[in-house]
């Protein structure tokens, strides 16, 4: 646990008692702050309280008396659509409202590292897709490479949850951009800009909000290096804000779209193969097409992120390259769960949307497509450009019928259940295809969530007979 600093005494409100809040709780009180803390659900609040922490119902006006800070989750709505009513009070009484990862960066820094030979480093990454991958994949180049690091945030383990620093240490930090618009303090050492694409728009007030949320992640004195992905204009924009010209390395561009060979820094994909150019030369080259782990160009993209920033941590290519080729990849993205006669059985039940399912539509040549669930505005229309991977798709939940009519002269068969598309696939899947759970939808109309759907399809997949575990 990291205890929050600065906090001695103070009287400091905790607002949302799930994981982040909890943890929150912890620190803050580790670091002698008197924590006023409540939820407005009872269940939450009894979690709490089974853990020794008393609850105040921030809905009395005499529960603020002396309360200096609001520490809120993720979750709540602290703007739009509208502010949850008790961050409206503390904005209204002029308390400063922030969250776990203001509080982690204002406390980081700590007296042990006089004595360290090199000092820590936080690396944070952000942006609308490939975070959890990409902050996944620099924890593990920099574990292969056996540096210490610990891996936070968005991903599983809250900011103020991890160990204090050792010596020459990086942790990596997931921020999704509810995290970023509200934290206090952003001072990670490298930021990473994945790529934007329009997502929790009604938290943001439209895409502008939601774009300045993640742009606050490299606010004027923030990281010493960027990286930045510059396929759509935003973060073209943003690369260009950040450089004082176009050779300046404290911003290193990255694509998987596009050829970037000019004065300055950076890393792209092209058909399958990394490059790394620095002054106008190239510094490496990656084959990325055998690595299961990392299949298409999204993921290649992420590749490229994450070599860029652990090169700019310092690391050299030839470690970064056999680390790359170590990545098993997420439970649940792009995840190879078996072969069988020539057939790869891929879970991508993380694509929970048309986006994400697209990507997953251009990763493969030959594709037997699992899809539906509780489908989306707008349901598959927008996927029709990439259906010509598709040998057919095996439709599923509630939204197999409307998914079917989208489908146009794509093959097709609506199984309802997952059960039934994977016996289906299987036995019709042909040498050289890949059997892809990708549903373009969301899983609560027969799963609880996406991972217990991606838990369901590998179950299925290792009961085959015959097949092959990677
Ligand atoms: P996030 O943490 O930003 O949600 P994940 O790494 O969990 O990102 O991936 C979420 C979904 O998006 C998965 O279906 C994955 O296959 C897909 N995806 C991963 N990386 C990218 C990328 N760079 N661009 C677009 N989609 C991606």
């Amino acid at each position: 646990m990291i205890p929050v600093k600065g906090v001695e005494g103070r009287k400091v409100a905790v607002l949302g008692l799930g994981r982040s809040g909890l943890a929150a709780a912890r620190a803050l009180a580790a670091g002698g702050a008197e924590t006023v803390l409540w939820d407005d659900s009872p269940e939450s609040r009894a979690k709490a309280e089974a853990e020794g922490f008393a609850t105040t119902d921030l809905g009395r006006d005499a529960a603020w008396t002396g309360i200096e800070l609001l520490v809120t989750s993720p979750g709540i709505p602290h703007l739009y659509p509208q502010p949850n009513r008790h961050i409206l009070k503390a904005l209204e009484l002029g308390v400063p409202v922030d969250n776990d990862i203001g509080l982690f960066f204002r406390s980081w820094a700590d007296r042990a590292w006089d004595g360290f030979d090199v000092m820590p480093k936080v690396v944070a990454v952000t942006g609308s897709n490939g975070k959890s991958t990409t902050t996944a994949l620099i924890h593990h180049i920099l574990e292969q490479a056996g540096r210490p690091t610990q891996m936070a945030g968005n991903i599983g383990r809250g900011v103020l949850d991890i160990e204090p620093a050792q010596d020459g240490e990086v942790v990596v930090l997931e921020l999704s951009s509810y995290q970023t618009d509200l934290a206090r303090a952003l001072t990670p050492d490298i930021a990473v800009f994945t790529n934007l694409s329009p997502d929790h728009l009604d938290r943001h007030g439209g895409m502008g909000g939601y774009f300045a949320a993640k742009r606050r992640l490299f606010a004027e004195g923030g990281p010493d290096r960027a990286v930045v992905g510059i396929d759509e204009t935003e973060g073209l924009y943003l690369a260009g804000q950040l450089s004082m010209g176009p050779a300046d390395d404290r911003v290193i561009r990255v694509s998987s779209a596009r050829r970037i060979e000019g004065e300055g820094w950076s890393v792209f994909a092209r058909k399958g193969f990394l490059a790394e150019w620095r002054k106008g030369r190239q510094v490496a080259s990656i084959d990325l097409r055998p690595i299961a782990g990392l299949p298409g160009a999204h993921n290649h993209q992420n590749a490229c992120a994450a070599y860029a920033a652990t090169r700019a941590l310092g690391l050299a290519p030839k470690v970064i390259e056999a680390a790359l080729a170590s990545f098993a990849g997420l439970p649940h993205r792009s995840q190879t769960v078996g072969t069988r006669a020539g057939v790869r059985f891929v879970n991508d039940s993380k694509a929970t949307n048309v986006d994400s399912a697209a990507k997953a539509l251009q990763a493969f040549p030959k594709i037997r497509w699992i899809a539906g669930g509780l489908g989306k505005d707008g349901g598959i229309a927008a996927l029709w450009e990439h259906l010509g991977t598709v040998s057919k798709a095996y439709l599923i939940g509630h939204s197999a019928r409307d998914f079917a009519l989208q489908l146009g002269d794509t093959p097709h068969e609506i199984c309802e259940t997952l059960d039934v598309a994977v016996a289906r696939a299987a036995a019709e899947a042909k040498e050289g295809e890949v059997v892809l759970l990708a549903p373009a939808a969301a899983s609560f109309d027969q799963f609880p969530n996406f991972e217990k759907r991606g838990e369901a399809f590998m179950d299925l997949v290792r009961a085959l007979p015959g097949i092959a575990l990677p």
